[in-house]
């Protein structure tokens, strides 16, 4: 599933839902769920963090909803099929 179609499902799914929520509680849910990804990541528990990770993109795509952002066209401007400091694949960028 591409980006675009992810963030339109996630829209037909919850954007009646996220908009009587609004921005503000809808941007603390995705902090939320940030949380709870880290804390798996922190205590080992592998087994949950794909879940956890879906979580962070599916409130995303709500707070992308409310705001009227294209996620798909905004990754694909900031990371246009290459590094965008450096314009390579594989990135050359002195390592950090
Ligand atoms: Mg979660
Ligand atoms: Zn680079």
């Amino acid at each position: 599933m591409e980006l675009s179609a992810f963030q339109s499902l996630i829209r037909d799914i919850y954007f009646q839902r996220d908009s009587r929520r609004g921005l503000d509680r809808t941007f603390l849910w995705f902090l939320e769920e940030v949380g709870e990804f880290t804390r798996s990541y922190r205590r080992g528990e592998y087994e949950k963090i794909g879940s956890e990770m879906a979580d962070v993109i599916a409130w995303l795509a709500s707070v992308a909803n409310l705001l009227g952002i294209d996620l798909e066209s905004a990754v694909l401007k900031k990371y246009p099929r290459v590094c965008p400091l450096c314009s390579s694949i594989p990135c050359a960028c002195p390592f950090r």
